[in-house]
């Protein structure tokens, strides 16, 4: 799609999953005439509102599904897990956001 920086693909399906919502979006631009991109995404997000209204499914449920799948994203691009060259133990999940460290564990105190 372009050369940005994207996060770490675990299990190496993320442009695939990428490629499949680009489908989406481009059959939604397609069904309504709008345009490809954001356009096509927001009219496909309040027509899912209306879609839920229609199958009986509260507003409630569908921002919790949103929640659900942000989740799953999460998931979905979290770094490999990293081994601690001191004490061998498997350190999993992204690093500390703000940049600082932690320590291993208890017994083995190195930094990470
Ligand atoms: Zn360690």
């Amino acid at each position: 799609m372009s050369n940005l920086k994207l996060p770490p693909d675990p299990d190496g399906m993320n442009d695939d999953r990428a490629e499949w919502a680009n489908e989406c979006i481009a059959l939604m631009s397609e069904i309504t005439g709008c345009d490809p991109d954001m356009e096509a995404l927001g009219d496909l997000f309040s027509d899912i509102f209306h879609w839920a209204d229609r199958k009986g499914i509260t507003h409630g449920e569908i921002h919790a599904r949103f929640a659900g799948s942000y989740a799953m994203y999460q998931q979905e691009t979290m770094a490999d897990p990293e081994t601690c060259a001191k004490c061998g133990i498997t350190i999993s999940g992204d690093p500390v956001p703000d940049g600082s460290y932690f320590y291993c564990s208890v017994d083995c105190r190195e930094r990470h």
